[in-house]
């Protein structure tokens, strides 16, 4: 059984909701609860305790090597969790903290040892997201949550993506409606000069120079065949049933492959923005997510498209690409994992 408790994200005194003070005690205990962040839905437990992060880990599937990023509601909290505090970690953090960066410390040893998958470091972030801040607070503990899905399926974006993938395997979920940026926390190593970021996501390269100075990218993020700092981003993720292959240039292009699909008798999808809705009357299923003219709705909309395709039985995806400037870094990232690399 899993508890669904509705919470409206923008109602005062949220520490006192009903809901989230029962999902608060349940982590405390050692159970799991999926809750709205600003980027997406995380799966959390007591970052304190192996057993509790252990269930994260069985309801996921998700492979034991791959750390989780440790959730907090107060800079207080982070000195427990980390031996020290580099200067530049401290620049970041006032800058974008509530808000979707992650940080790479080195690990005091006070978070369970499945968090940080044996790494001497451990990744923090304090999310923005009002249900999200309660929860913690509730529970008294810092949070470990990667996202509240299967491993290797699109990050949930709604609490219906979560029920879809997770229900019976999870104590409960905190509803607060869909989640804001849409895409999953940048992840930034500061305990490596330069600054390097390990994953793009929703705090921006162009904002992180603007605030550093110098920020280098971990090579796997440029060259497919490196082995990435960030153990979780070697694992193909965010991929519907059906293989996506990612089309460079205009419509026009795009729609040749899907008149080269269909002429070889396949069911195929494509992912598009607003824009290009109408775009392609010959394919079977159009996935719409956001608008090209700006980005961030792209961002906010595509993992539910990516997800909408697995509601019908496609052959192939095809999928327009975007600029990889601003926030579309982060989208680019997440659909070359969908396409596993396939550029057309
Ligand atoms: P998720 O929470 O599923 O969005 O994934 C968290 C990402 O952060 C994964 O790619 C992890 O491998 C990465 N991560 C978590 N902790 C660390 C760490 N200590 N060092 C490097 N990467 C980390
Ligand atoms: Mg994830």
């Amino acid at each position: 059984m899993t508890i669904v408790w509705k919470v409206d994200p923008d109602a005062a005194n949220l520490t006192d909701d009903p809901g989230i003070r029962e999902a608060g005690l349940r982590i405390k205990r050692g159970e799991t609860v999926a809750f709205p962040t600003e980027t997406v839905y995380g799966l959390g437990a007591n970052a304190l305790s192996n057993e509790a992060v252990q269930k994260i880990f069985e309801a996921k599937g998700r492979p034991g090597d791959n750390p989780l990023i440790v959730h907090i509601s107060d800079r207080v909290q982070l000195k427990d969790l980390v031996l020290s505090v580099p200067r530049e970690a401290e620049v970041l953090m006032d800058a974008f903290w509530p808000g979707p960066l992650t940080i790479v410390f080195p690990a005091s040893g006070r978070v369970a040892d499945k968090v940080t998958a044996g790494l001497p470091t451990v990744a923090v972030r304090m999310p923005d997201h009002p249900v999200a801040r309660a929860l913690i607070e509730a529970a008294g503990v810092p949070i470990a949550a990667p996202s509240a899905n299967r491993s290797g399926r699109p990050s949930p974006t709604t609490a219906a993506h979560v029920l879809e993938d997770l229900t019976g395997r999870i104590a409960g979920i905190l509803d607060g409606g869909a989640t804001g940026v849409g895409v999953e926390s940048t992840v930034v190593d500061a305990t490596v000069r330069p600054l390097t970021i390990l994953r793009p996501g929703g705090v921006t390269r162009e904002q992180l120079v603007a605030c550093v100075g110098e920020v280098e990218s971990d090579a796997a993020l440029t060259t497919p065949d490196a082995k990435p700092k960030a153990p979780g981003m070697k694992y193909r993720h965010y991929a519907p049933k059906a293989p996506v292959y990612l089309v460079t240039g205009d419509c026009e292009r795009v729609r040749r492959f899907v008149r080269q699909a269909k002429a070889e008798g396949k069911a195929v999808g494509v992912l598009t923005t607003a824009e290009h809705r109408d775009a392609y009357p010959d394919a079977d299923f159009v996935a719409v997510a956001g608008r090209r003219t700006d980005l961030a709705t792209v961002a906010h909309g595509l993992y539910d498209a990516l997800r909408a395709f697995d509601s019908r039985a496609l052959d192939v995806i095809f999928s327009e690409t975007f600029e990889r400037a601003g926030i579309g870094e982060a989208i680019m990232n997440r659909l070359n994992k969908a396409a596993a690399h396939r550029v057309l």
